[in-house]
């Protein structure tokens, strides 16, 4: 049996479906004729984002205090960063359309892309940040990790795949792909391990950031559209990279020692003393001094240190920080555990001990506020066990006893320490 479109028989393309008279299709057929039907529908879709009405610098940075605790620097520069980022577009499209009505007469300038990076430890806020910027601006919004990259032809993932996620984020309609953000993490892990340029090739660092580099910097990529490997019977979709704003995210562990040295070496003398006064004060977040020479003394390559044009430290959580996640913003930790609870018809409390309790563990673990959530999961399994089958239950609270035990006592709900009184 052969496919009547592509006229491939079964032993090559597998299953074949089979119509009226003889008309036989296989899958691949089948998919690319999905995509040709998707392609035109999302044609007719209009951008999600109306360039008309990008929100302000204020209006960004308000949205992101919200969700986002502490980091007011790194929300000014991506507030004003995105904002430009997105008038960018608007006015290399108004340019578009005056060249094609041929007016001539303004003088245009070509805006350049900046790309963003955000350097800081982790679980402090970086994807956090990133996320709800896309969530302002409504555009379709795909999470990388650099680490699980390589360079065309080794095995793992093509940078292209990247752009497919994103494709698929904007529900595979590629105007809307176009104008999104990909967030790129761990791209600290892609360092190249010495300074000097490899004469080998790394297959780990340098050769991904060259991958990387090219979509970076604006160009048509060939997504395939199956995902996976390129290969030559793949449809490919072509991709404009060049207006996709790239946020690329890391802790950069050790970089803090390079701004210090170069701070250091450039204050020999007698400005030595106050200088390295200055940089041992605690408060102060050392990256915020960061230049590119210091990422490439770090190992990325000079070129991709010239695509991220803007950068955003993000500080340390502290202690003050860390409750204000827990109490604070719009879908704060604790008010999702007591809507949870409240579903079920209960009043979960957490007293004031046991707030000071989780922050206090979560400070020891050195994880931001990544540990918060799983400090709570963990010293309240057994509550969330017993409540769904008990039925009497109907008040909890949380102590801090019950946060420094991790897990014992359900006997907590004052219900239930009732019933085992009674039970005893
Ligand atoms: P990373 O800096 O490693 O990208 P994330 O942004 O993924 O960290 O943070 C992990 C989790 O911790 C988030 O889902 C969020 O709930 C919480 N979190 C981290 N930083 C903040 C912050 N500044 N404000 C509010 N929540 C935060």
């Amino acid at each position: 049996m052969k496919c009547s479109f592509c006229g491939k028989d079964q032993a090559e393309v597998g299953k074949i479906v089979s119509g009226p008279n003889g008309v036989n299709i296989c899958g691949e057929c089948i998919q690319i004729c999905n995509y040709i039907l998707k392609e035109t529908e999302s044609k007719k879709v209009n951008k999600s984002l109306s360039l008309k009405s990008i929100p302000t610098p204020v209006g960004i940075k308000n949205y992101l205090d919200k969700y986002v605790v502490g980091q007011e620097r790194a929300k000014k520069i991506l507030s004003v960063a995105v904002y430009n980022h997105y008038q960018r577009i608007k006015h290399n499209l108004l340019k578009k359309e005056d060249k094609n009505k041929k007016e001539k007469g303004k003088d245009f300038v070509e805006l350049e892309k900046s790309n963003i990076l955000i350097l800081g430890p982790s679980g402090c806020g970086k994807t956090l940040l990133a996320k709800t910027l896309a969530e302002k601006l409504e555009v379709p919004f795909a999470i990388a990790d650099a680490t699980t990259l390589t360079e065309a032809g080794y095995v793992g993932d093509d940078v292209e795949n990247v752009l497919l996620k994103l494709y698929r984020a904007a529900d595979e309609n590629l105007d809307r792909a176009q104008i999104g953000i990909i967030y790129i993490d761990e791209i600290d892990k892609i360092a190249r391990k010495s300074e000097n340029p490899s004469i080998t090739r790394d297959v780990s660092g340098e050769g991904v950031q060259q991958a990387l580099l090219k979509i970076l910097e604006g160009t048509v990529a060939a997504m395939p559209v199956q995902g996976g490997r390129k290969h030559p019977h793949q449809k490919n979709i072509d991709i404009d990279t060049t207006q996709i704003l790239f946020i690329c995210a890391g802790s950069f562990d050790g970089l803090e020692n390079t701004i210090k040295g170069r701070l250091k070496s450039h204050n020999i003398g007698f400005n030595a003393d106050i200088m390295s006064n200055k940089l041992s004060g605690e408060n102060e977040n050392i990256l915020t001094k960061v230049l590119p020479e210091d990422l490439i003394k770090f190992g990325l390559i000079p070129e991709l240190v010239g695509r991220l044009t803007i950068i955003a430290p993000i500080n340390e959580l502290d202690e003050k920080a860390l409750m204000d996640i827990l109490i604070k913003p719009k879908n704060a930790l604790t008010l999702q555990y007591k809507q949870i609870f409240r579903n079920q018809g209960v009043k979960l409390e957490f007293t004031d001990a046991a707030l000071e309790a989780i922050v206090k563990k979560a400070l020891n673990r050195k994880t931001g506020a990544r540990g918060l959530r799983s400090i709570i999961e963990e010293s309240m399994l057994d509550i969330m066990y017993e409540i769904p089958s008990s039925k009497n239950i109907k008040e909890c609270i949380i102590t801090d006893k019950i946060i420094e035990n991790s897990g014992i006592p359900i006997s907590f709900c004052k219900e239930k320490k009732k019933q085992i009184k009674e039970t005893a």
